[in-house]
């Protein structure tokens, strides 16, 4: 693995991302080209590879952005398994597993398509009930993987 990108510097790596969902990580963590800010960082995915946990997984290395705790925890959207090492010269500061935020807001619509907030990410909004997720306009109750994103 370590043939393949050079380490970092300062910045974070996810590991045991599950294998083929690391560009949706990046989608949600806004790092894409929609977003100006994006173009600072030097970012490696490095995609299906073995994992002795996973069978195969997903890495990524983000040179230059330090996640903060609620980015974290939008990866557990994606990919539960995810570890997320923040780096800092070189070694790693600390080790964090992600979990699923109390509230999702504004980051994922609703697979109901009744529902107002269907086709509207900026207004959705689900609780977290012991690992599943409410809407809070049409109440019902999905898993993390269902929400579109
Ligand atoms: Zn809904």
């Amino acid at each position: 693995m370590d043939l393949l990108v050079e380490k970092i510097h300062n910045g974070t790596v996810i590991d045991r991302i599950e294998a083929f969902s690391s560009l949706r990580v990046l989608e949600i963590l806004n790092l894409n080209s929609k977003n100006k800010d994006s173009s600072k960082y030097r970012i490696a995915a490095v995609i299906n590879v073995p994992s002795k946990k996973l069978g195969k997984k997903d890495i990524l290395k983000i040179e230059g952005k330090t996640l903060s705790p609620d980015e974290v925890n939008k990866i557990a959207l994606i990919s539960p398994s995810a570890t997320v090492n923040l780096i800092e010269n070189e070694k790693v500061a600390s080790k964090n597993t992600v979990t699923l935020p109390k509230e999702i807001s504004k980051i994922a619509s609703c697979p109901n398509p009744n529902c107002v907030s269907h086709n509207n990410k900026s207004i959705s909004r689900f609780q977290n009930e012991d690992g599943n997720l409410r809407c809070r306009f049409c109440e019902r109750v999905f898993e993390a993987n269902e929400l579109i994103l």
